[in-house]
């Protein structure tokens, strides 16, 4: 069994996606058989299921219509507020993820006989026997914290619960320090609240919105691009400030073309003109903040002359925005955006975005950040959880001080290093952590350094290569999983319920959990009986039934006001129970009181820096396998600013490839020559470029921004990995 087989041989195996070194069992992978009919259950007439999508985290409510056990359509469920029943492209095509042909079929297990490894398709009882029983030995070795959970999406609330039963606190999703981390950290730190997800933004109610390097749009967030949507068509006030000319940007009343790596000296520039022109919010002010004369003394410096040099944008241009802001307050959203983890100072950027917002009044009123409600539903009664012997190994509360979520990339530093802790076994649920996390070689290093390391997913990927045993998840479409009650505009409750059987050797994630914590051990911790015992359980505690949302799929609950009392003071979490605009806690831990800029580092000759982003079409790489999908998106290409093709002499549309400032090279990817970005810098979409030679409709289509990302600076407030200080030339294919 693999237990005997040395790290050299578990680089080999791992090294399937480029090397194509693996030797498959005989129908190891069982790929490429969808049946004939797919399922039964559901009778010949068309029948309508209500669920929720996972085909990115927004979780919008879609009613599934099954004809004869297949799915023929997904639709928006009307009764779901994050949706108002319209899915977007991602979410129609969640019937390419239920039948796609490269799915993981059934649990696998890596054997090695005569000297070389391979593959194994086994049933669930041995896959199952074999986690727990190398789990046990981790455990009995190095403690029970020393196993780590990375986890994205709504079934890894199950595995959530199993890792922190078996005795572990080190659990983390990349949606954190890889994404959402900085901004409500920055947040949390001047308003003591987070912004959340689904986010508080009032974009319905916006007279001024204000992005800053969001492309909202072509980031497909349901509600809020309906919300946009509607805005724009009521004389929405629009500033986009960007090195690209989004979409977003497309819509606007100015574009602000900054340079990258600026937009802090931007902001800090708005502050100094609305301090300095008594632009503010006076009573808000007054009555709500504390350091605004510290804050006024910090900003002094921060002209729009100032900025001009560093963000390419005119002054005069800054103190027209600056002026607009304070004309439409409080009604102006300074857009925080969701994956902000770009230059190492994120926290501060978005710190800079919560005290503008705070000087021009927008939280907790009308288009400005509203207060969300939460459907109030109980937990199914469990023991508490054991307490850790140890405390977090990914720098947590130590390292990273305001760090209250997981931090993928320290528990990664945890396993290679050993420090502080030894972290030897890994369970990842739902994530591909090759392109999640930046700089590809730590992670390999990070799993060599492992006993054991177990993947749950419902395809392929990078990461699936280098795992033990592969569990087979089956789709969101084909299970029941955890509630979903957001925090949002209206309180609801959603159910996920499948709406067909599974395909293949599939099983539901909460099963999987399950009957790995029996193994273990952990009966006490999944006491019910099955899935629809929990759910039901949990339902009836918010006065309702799991039969009731059988029928409905999301119920809307009674809320309260979205907006503050006007003329009452507010409450805040924070330490002195106001808006910290300067904040006195950040300087007695040694942090800048006030946001201050430092300008990015430079490129290196002859190279660009390198700039990612979002499609409407695909959810990272999660979704670029899916053929439905791919149809409308098959592979990146890079944005290339037309007077630099000229200069190398790329011409549209041309394979080029990227070589960052590390010799790192991407696939060749298609050039995009174009005037809607800066020269300094080149654009593509992230989530292309898989090297896993299962994903048979991707693999090797367009090429990844993450493995060109081999540096990064950590955010020395929460652990976030900044991810936009590589820089790539441009070597032609054709030349
Ligand atoms: S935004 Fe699109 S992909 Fe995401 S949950 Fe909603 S419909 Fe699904």
């Amino acid at each position: 069994m693999f237990g005997n087989v040395s790290r050299r041989d578990f680089l080999k195996v791992a090294g399937i996606g480029t090397a194509g070194s693996l030797a498959l069992g005989a129908g190891s992978w069982a790929l490429g058989r969808i049946p004939q009919r797919r399922a039964s259950g559901h009778g010949g007439s068309t029948t309508v299921v209500p669920t929720f999508c996972e085909m990115c985290f927004w979780k919008c409510g879609t009613l599934a219509h099954v004809r004869d056990g297949e799915i023929v359509k997904l639709l928006g469920n009307p009764a779901d507020p994050l949706c108002e029943g319209r899915l977007c492209p991602r979410g129609t095509g969640g019937l390419g993820a239920v039948y796609d042909p490269d799915r993981l079929a059934s649990p696998l297990v890596r054997v090695r006989t005569n000297g070389s490894e391979k593959w194994e398709a086994v049933g669930w009882d041995r896959a199952l026997d074999e986690v727990a029983s190398r789990l046990q030995a981790v455990k009995e070795k190095y403690g029970p914290e020393s196993l780590a959970l990375f986890s994205h999406g709504t079934g890894g609330a199950f595995f959530g619960h199993l890792v922190s039963s078996f005795g572990s606190p080190n659990i983390a999703q990349p949606s954190f320090a890889q994404c959402r981390g900085p901004r409500d950290v920055g947040f949390e730190l001047t308003f003591g609240e987070g912004i959340g997800s689904p986010e508080r933004y009032d974009l319905a109610n916006a007279k001024m919105a204000v992005l800053i390097g969001s492309h909202l749009g072509e980031n497909m967030h349901n509600t809020q691009v309906q919300e946009f949507a509607d805005a724009i068509g009521k004389g929405l006030h629009l500033v986009v400030a960007d090195p690209r000319f989004s979409v977003a940007a497309s819509k606007a009343e100015h574009w602000l073309p900054v340079k990258p790596g600026t937009d802090l000296a931007l902001l800090l520039a708005w502050i100094h003109v609305i301090v300095e022109e008594g632009l503010y919010d006076r009573p808000f002010v007054e009555a709500n903040t504390v350091g605004f004369s510290e804050l006024k003394r910090e900003v002094a410096g921060y002209t729009p002359e100032w900025a001009y040099p560093h963000t390419g944008i005119p002054a005069e241009t800054i103190r027209l925005i600056a002026r607009e802001m304070g004309a439409h307050s409080p009604s102006v959203l300074v857009y925080p955006g969701r994956h902000v983890t770009w230059y190492g100072d994120d926290t501060q950027r978005s710190r800079a975005i919560a005290l503008l917002s705070a000087l021009l009044g927008s939280w907790g009123r009308p288009g400005g950040f509203y207060f969300p409600t939460k459907a109030k539903v109980g937990k199914y009664p469990v023991p508490p959880y054991p307490e850790p012997a140890r405390g977090r190994a990914d720098g947590g509360g130590s390292r990273f001080p305001y760090a209250n979520e997981g931090v993928a990339n320290g528990l990664r530093d945890a396993t290679r290093t050993g420090r502080p802790y030894p972290v030897k076994a890994w369970m990842v649920y739902g994530t591909n952590l090759i392109q999640a996390l930046p700089n590809v070689s730590e992670t390999e290093e990070a799993l060599k350094a492992l006993d054991f390391m177990v993947a749950i997913d419902t395809m392929p990927a990078e990461i699936t290569g280098w795992a033990d045993v592969v569990l087979p998840e089956c789709t969101y479409l084909e299970r029941f999983d955890e509630l979903w009650t957001p925090s949002f505009r209206t309180p609801m409750i959603s159910l996920r319920q499948p709406v067909v059987d599974p395909l293949f050797d599939s099983k539901p994630g909460w099963w999987i959990a399950r009957e790995l914590g029996l193994r273990l051990g952990l009966e006490t911790y999944f006491p019910w009986n099955d899935i629809e015992d929990y759910l039901d359980t949990r339902l009836r505690t918010a006065g309702t039934t799991l039969a009731e949302l059988k029928a409905v799929g999301t119920l809307r609950k009674p809320g309260h006001g979205l907006y503050a009392e006007e003329g009452r003071p507010m409450a805040f979490g924070t330490k002195s129970g106001k808006v910290e605009l300067y904040s006195e806690e950040l300087k007695k831990a040694g942090h800048d009181p006030v946001p201050k800029y430092t300008p990015p580092d430079p490129a290196p000759e002859g190279h660009f820096r390198l700039l990612y982003g979002r499609s409407p079409v695909h959810t990272f790489g999660r979704t670029t396998n899916n053929r439905r999908l791919a149809e409308l998106e098959p592979e990146n290409e890079v944005w290339v600013n037309t007077d630099t093709a000229l200069d190398l002499g790329v011409k549209d549309g041309e394979r080029v490839v990227l070589v960052n400032q590390d010799g790192a090279r991407s696939n060749p990817i298609k050039a995009k020559v174009t005037e809607r970005i800066r020269p300094e810098c080149v654009y593509m979409v992230h989530g292309f470029g898989h090297t896993d030679r299962r994903l048979r409709q991707s693999a090797g289509k367009g090429a990844d921004d993450t493995g060109l990302i081999t540096r990064y600076k950590v955010d020395p407030l929460m652990g976030g990995t900044a991810m936009r200080g590589n820089f790539v030339r441009i070597e032609r294919q054709e030349a």
